[in-house]
């Protein structure tokens, strides 16, 4: 981020030179144009075709050293804005890391024989998941990938959830229609039915919206009762005439803001729903990579001591990264917290009926007979309702 920052500010600075030498160009050229139009214009009325006078002559002979040296200022300035826009690039490479390849020794394995089929299937999994279709059906058709399932069900929530994020609830609606049992306790049927209330409101008038209101709204109106408040409150500045809504009723009256809203959710109930992971596999692995490149690239830096080159294992990540709140859990290896020690197939990692990790050797300490008290929530359980976990 304050990479980013620090190419802005020179950013900055270039935009506001160009700015005012631009400015002060189109005011010197017009001002040039000015004077010779004058000039041209006193010629004419003194009638002069052939030869000049000698107080003509230098009259036009001055105007004409006075132009070139605006031009040569002109060019001057031009210059000195050419060198303050590479500038600009200078800065970009020297706040951001070029060249990663000391982190990924082994990025070209990417490209051997047995890997890249599989990059390329990742792709355009990617794609056909994205709704991409027919981008998905060129890269397949050219590179030549077998065996991409085209058809998947997470295609489909994306066409939804782009449809929201265009303002038709429609497609969500149906999706959510026919798994209404499932969503009774989702606050998605609601905000689908509100959008589509809304909608109507603009495009069929408020008399459809309140018709519409009155038969979906009651289900919803226990739990979600000042919601339903405000969204029926908003169809007042739905007609053709009403003044100007008031900042609050903003955003129900946007329709792609509410799509937007609409589309999150969505995606995120559908995936819960049908335990689908919101992110492809490649979208994923670009994600939690991207977070760990710049905290690897400073330890490796730091990592030239022979001794510590060889304690770290080429397959796995000698930091921890918070992958944040979309980058779900990725790990490497696994530390048990009580021993503190690294899982190995001998002791490996063992998930708790609660959801907490130890390690087998540390679940094997901790368990009294049939029982277990779990060292962090304290969850009494017994051991072998622990299941054991595996990285792949
Ligand atoms: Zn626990």
């Amino acid at each position: 981020m304050d990479s980013c920052l620090g190419v802005e500010q020179d950013l900055d600075k270039a935009i506001s030179k160009f700015n005012f030498i631009s400015e002060r160009t189109d005011h010197v050229l017009q001002d040039m144009i000015d004077q010779v139009e004058h000039l041209r214009r006193e010629l004419a009325e003194d009638g002069i075709d052939e030869s000049l006078s000698h107080e003509w002559a230098s009259m036009v002979k001055d105007l004409i050293t006075a132009i070139k040296q605006l031009a040569l200022k002109m060019s001057t300035d031009h210059r000195e804005l050419h060198a303050t826009v590479s500038r600009v690039g200078k800065s970009i490479d020297r706040h951001f890391i070029a060249d990663y390849a000391s982190v990924a020794p082994k990025a070209e394995s990417f490209c051997s024989d047995t890997n890249r089929p599989i990059m390329e299937q990742a792709i355009a999994q990617h794609l056909y998941r994205q709704g991409l279709e027919e981008v998905g059906d060129t890269l397949v058709a050219e590179a030549g990938i077998p065996g991409v399932e085209r058809t998947c069900t997470f295609a489909a929530l994306q066409r939804c959830a782009a449809a929201l994020c265009e303002g038709d609830p429609s497609a969500a609606l149906a999706w959510a229609a026919r798994r209404a049992a499932d969503l009774q306790h989702s606050d998605l049927p609601f905000t689908l039915h509100r959008m589509q209330a809304l909608n109507l409101a603009r495009t069929e008038g408020v008399g459809a919206a309140i018709e519409y209101a009155r038969r979906q709204f009651p289900a919803h109106a226990a739990r979600h009762e000042r919601q339903l408040q405000a969204a029926v409150c908003a169809l007042a500045w739905c007609t053709p005439a009403a003044p100007p809504a008031p900042p609050h009723y903003h955003h129900l009256l946007s329709p792609r803001a509410l799509g937007a809203e609409a589309a999150e959710l969505f995606i995120r109930e559908a995936c819960a729903l049908l335990q689908l992971a919101p992110l492809s596999p490649l979208a994923g692995a670009v994600l939690a990579g991207g977070r760990v490149l710049p905290a690897l690239h400073d330890i490796r830096n730091k990592m030239t001591h022979p001794h510590v080159i060889a304690a770290w294992s080429d397959d796995e990540l000698p930091l921890e990264v918070d992958l944040g709140e979309d980058g779900g859990g990725y790990h490497s290896v696994f530390a048990c917290p009580i021993l503190r020690q690294q899982a190995s197939e001998q002791n490996p990692p063992m998930r708790l009926l609660c959801g907490h990790v130890i390690s087998r050797d540390a679940l094997n300490k901790l368990a009294m007979g049939v029982k277990l008290k779990c060292p962090y929530c304290p969850m009494e359980q017994s051991p072998s309702e622990a299941r054991q976990i595996y990285f792949s």
